[in-house]
């Protein structure tokens, strides 16, 4: 039994644990604690005694003394992740997967304990827990990011907040420009610098949400396909422009090919900001 009063009681550094759920595991108790500041933080474990061992030596990750290698624990998280599974499949029958996710996003962030490690949740952990394929989740997580229901950071759901974004064929051009010269991918080198670039964009501009910058009868978060091929176009003829004239260098015949197509895509790209400037 874990002794609460000396185990998880300490006043001195505000912390109070509330105890929400116990197991018996083969004699071992563990229980779902939530920890509450004096300031009214709170946070919510899996813990047992393992957590609370005076240990002579520091805690090894992996290894008998880490307090996640209690058998007893994983037991713990093995059967609630179970039970949740055979209730989100009840649940199905009558409610949709994006009704799912968010109920399950609720209890998450309600620091409910769903027979998960730590108390943000990943995408792959909602697919766990609705019997599905984590790409088939995303889907589901992409509309109600369109709805503005729901966020990804990453992998982890956090809730939609409403600010300037680009759409996210742009999101991850830029993302792609910041971590390629640093080895592709590059962590969240490529999310912070595109934080911080449409934070200052809806701090410093007009723009407080992507569709004013894109467009209200597009099909924002997604980018609409004339502003894409604007982009594109500009980078080809671009790219063009030297290899004409590397072209020019030699052969005549390669020369007017490449002349063609530069015009061609310099009036396409004309048309194009004709109609960008319509839209502004
Ligand atoms: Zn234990």
């Amino acid at each position: 039994m874990i002794d609460l009063s000396k185990a998880f009681d300490k006043p001195e550094e505000g912390l109070k644990y509330i105890p929400v759920h116990y197991w018996n595991i083969r004699g071992h108790q563990v229980a779902f604690l939530r920890l509450i500041r004096d300031d009214g933080y709170t946070e919510s474990w899996l813990m047992c005694d393992c957590d609370f061992q005076e240990r002579s030596a520091p805690i090894i990750l992996g290894s008998s003394n880490d307090p996640h290698a209690c058998a007893a624990k994983k037991t713990v998280y093995t059967q609630v992740i179970e039970q949740e599974k055979q209730w989100y499949e009840h649940y199905l029958r009558d409610h949709s997967v994006k009704e799912a996710i968010l109920h399950i996003f609720e209890r998450s962030r309600a620091q409910e304990f769903l027979g998960l490690q730590y108390t943000s949740i990943y995408a792959q952990e909602v697919a766990e827990l609705l019997s599905m394929q984590w790409r088939d989740v995303l889907v589901h997580i992409d509309e109600l990011f369109t709805e503005e229901k729901l966020n990804l950071n990453g992998m982890i759901l956090v809730p939609y907040t409403h600010r300037f974004r680009f759409p996210k064929e742009i999101q991850q051009l830029l993302r792609y420009m910041i971590e390629e010269p640093l080895g592709w991918p590059n962590g969240d080198a490529g999310d912070c610098f595109l934080h911080d670039l449409e934070k200052a964009i809806h701090e410093y501009t007009h723009y407080k949400h992507g569709k004013d910058a894109f467009g209200y009868g597009g099909n924002y978060p997604h980018v609409d396909a004339h502003i894409l091929s604007m982009f594109g176009m500009k980078w080809v003829r671009d790219a063009l422009t030297s290899y004409a004239i590397d072209a020019g260098k030699g052969d005549e015949k390669a020369k007017e090919n490449f002349m063609d197509i530069y015009r061609e895509i310099g009036l396409l790209t004309e048309q194009c900001r004709l109609i960008i400037e319509k839209l502004h």
